[in-house]
């Protein structure tokens, strides 16, 4: 069974990465979805709504589990009995970072290979924080994130 990582903030989780996790799910039999717990110093979302509108936004699929974790990524792959990791890759601007992590990870663990996958061209522009900037001034978020996180943006900004 092969089983893949797939580490974020997810605060709130966008069409991007849905994007990223259908592709991978074709490449792997079992794909985690999982909250870096420490990463994002100051979420909009608390783990547990993050954790919600994940396996909201994921329950057709069956093969992906949704988790959060703390600590190495390296060490939580071991855990899980994972061989992999995937990113999704936007553009050269994610790329310099990406690559760090991806070599230090490897360094760290060297059983563990992590894999870039691209999103529809439609997403290369889309990330968490954009969507929470235009929810909370207002603006409409409809083509980018599912209808739960819809929902839960406009809760959070008290959208009627
Ligand atoms: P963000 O960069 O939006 O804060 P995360 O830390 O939650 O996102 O990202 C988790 C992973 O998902 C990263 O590999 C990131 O590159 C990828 N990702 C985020 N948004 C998109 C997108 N719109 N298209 C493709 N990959 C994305």
């Amino acid at each position: 069974m092969k089983i893949a990582i797939y580490p974020g903030s997810f605060d709130p989780i966008t069409n991007g990465h849905l994007d990223i996790l259908e592709r991978a799910i074709t490449l792997f039999d079992k794909v985690v979805i999982t909250i870096a717990r420490n990463s994002s110093k100051n979420p909009l979302f608390t783990e547990e709504e993050r954790l919600q509108l994940i396996r909201e936004a994921v329950k057709k699929h069956k093969q992906v589990e949704v988790d959060s974790f703390e600590g190495l990524l390296v060490d939580y792959a071991r855990k899980k009995n994972a061989t992999a990791v995937v990113r999704g890759l936007r553009a050269i601007s994610d790329f310099e970072y990406e690559m760090q992590m991806a070599l230090m990870n490897r360094k760290l663990n060297p059983d563990v290979q992590t894999v870039f996958l691209m999103p529809n061209e439609r997403y290369t522009y889309l990330n968490s924080s954009i969507v929470r900037e235009i929810s909370r001034l207002g603006g409409d978020v409809n083509d980018f994130v599912p209808k739960v996180v819809k929902q839960a943006l406009d809760k959070k900004f008290k959208v009627k």
